[in-house]
């Protein structure tokens, strides 16, 4: 069975072919984050705009890559909700438009069912995560701890109170006056971290980090996250360290261990609500052996390392409080081009549907709001 999706709920115009046989024959994603930079965020009538232009053209491209033709095409799939109203119609109407000239099944999908389950779809086969399992969606939208029992029953652990960790990862690099590089600022913010830019580590002196506040761990204990207090605390700790006439004149080493001190702290926190949700499961005989990590933030080395360090101890932990119902647990990262929006994921998560006969009304609505917790209500 052949899906063609698409994918337009924020920023990035997504166009996919994939088959039941868990192919993937195109994948097409063209960005636009080049128009939103200077907004500090996506701007909803350029982001419109930018999927009317830049869809017709995914499309073609999407089915010159499959090389198939648009008569080979089973079934047509796209993102219901929830995004940015009017960029999410732009590929609802391609998708209803088309579906319904080529008298094919339509179906609708839930945009973060489609990110919880991307592992099913590029998972090694010996890897394949079962059910149930945990997710961590961590992108520029949502921060979220998920328990998915089934392929359309998902709970939420945690979610923030406030920003998600993308937007903080992107905030503090924009106040450290970091460049938007390649891969973003938050990629550019992990590089900073890492190498330090152009800087001599010899030079970083003593004591500096000493000058830099401890980062908080907001709701220790709770199953929650708020990654708005770890922008401000750096904001707080820029603004008064003594040189601080503008951002440009602190000390280059002083922003560099402000920079490290959040992003250990960002993970940090990601790691401690993560183990708090395996010992939710715990206490209720939920036994968990995968754990999903998704999202443009999952594509953080560091923070990678960090979940993999937390898992070990929470295994060790385990086996030494003589908990008999310890199972060894799987850390799954979708390849990087699938953490992120992509058409692809919306196919996949479309086809249990296709291959069951259970389709969409051409006239369906979107749900911009519509929570992971009701994708069948
Ligand atoms: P959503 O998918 O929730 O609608 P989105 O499309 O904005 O949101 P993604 O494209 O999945 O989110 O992720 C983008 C976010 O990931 C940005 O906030 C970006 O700064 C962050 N990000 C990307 N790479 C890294 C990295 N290496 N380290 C930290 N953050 C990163
Ligand atoms: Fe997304």
């Amino acid at each position: 069975f052949t899906v063609l999706a698409f994918e337009s709920s924020a920023d990035d115009t997504c166009a996919a072919v994939v088959t039941s046989s868990r192919q993937i024959l195109s994948n097409i994603v063209v960005k636009q984050h080049v128009l939103h930079e200077h907004f500090g965020g996506i701007h909803p009538s350029v982001a419109i705009e930018a999927h009317q232009r830049n869809m017709p053209g995914a499309v073609r491209r999407a089915l010159e890559e499959a090389k198939i033709t648009v008569g080979d095409v089973d079934g047509v799939a796209f993102t219901r909700g929830p995004g940015i109203g009017g960029c999410l119609s732009v590929g609802s109407n391609a998708a209803k438009s088309l579906a319904a000239a080529l008298n094919k099944p339509l179906v609708g999908v839930h945009h973060m069912q489609a990110h919880a389950l991307t592992p099913l779809l590029t998972a090694p086969l010996n890897e394949l995560p079962t059910f149930p399992f945990l997710t961590l969606l961590i992108s520029g939208g949502h921060t979220l701890l998920l328990l998915a029992s089934s392929l359309t029953e998902f709970r939420i652990l945690a979610t923030t109170a406030d920003e998600s960790v993308g937007r903080a990862f992107d905030k503090v690099a924009r106040m450290l006056e970091l460049d938007w590089g390649k891969r973003g600022l938050g990629a550019a913010l992990e590089d900073f971290c890492r190498t330090g830019g152009d800087f001599d580590e010899g030079q970083l002196g003593r004591g500096l980090d000493d000058a830099v506040p401890q980062l908080p761990l907001p709701m220790p204990g709770q199953l929650g996250f708020s990654f708005s207090c770890l922008h401000s605390s750096v904001e707080r700790a820029l603004a008064s360290h003594p040189s601080s006439i503008n951002s440009s004149s602190v000390p280059h080493a002083y922003k560099l261990a402000l920079a490290r001190a959040f992003q250990s702290a960002a993970a940090r926190q990601l790691t401690s609500k993560l183990t708090l949700g395996l010992q939710w499961c715990e206490r209720r005989d939920i036994t968990v052996r995968d754990i999903v990590v998704s999202g443009g933030v999952a594509s953080n080395a560091f923070l990678r390392d960090r979940l993999r360090v937390a898992l070990d101890e929470y295994a060790t932990s385990s086996v030494t409080s003589g908990s008999d119902k310890y199972e060894p647990i799987q850390l799954l990262f979708p390849p990087v081009e699938l953490c992120t929006d992509n058409a692809a994921m919306i196919a996949w998560a479309s086809m249990h549907r296709f291959l069951e006969g259970d389709h969409d009304p051409y006239t369906i609505e979107l749900r911009s709001k519509w929570s992971v917790e009701d994708i069948r209500a």
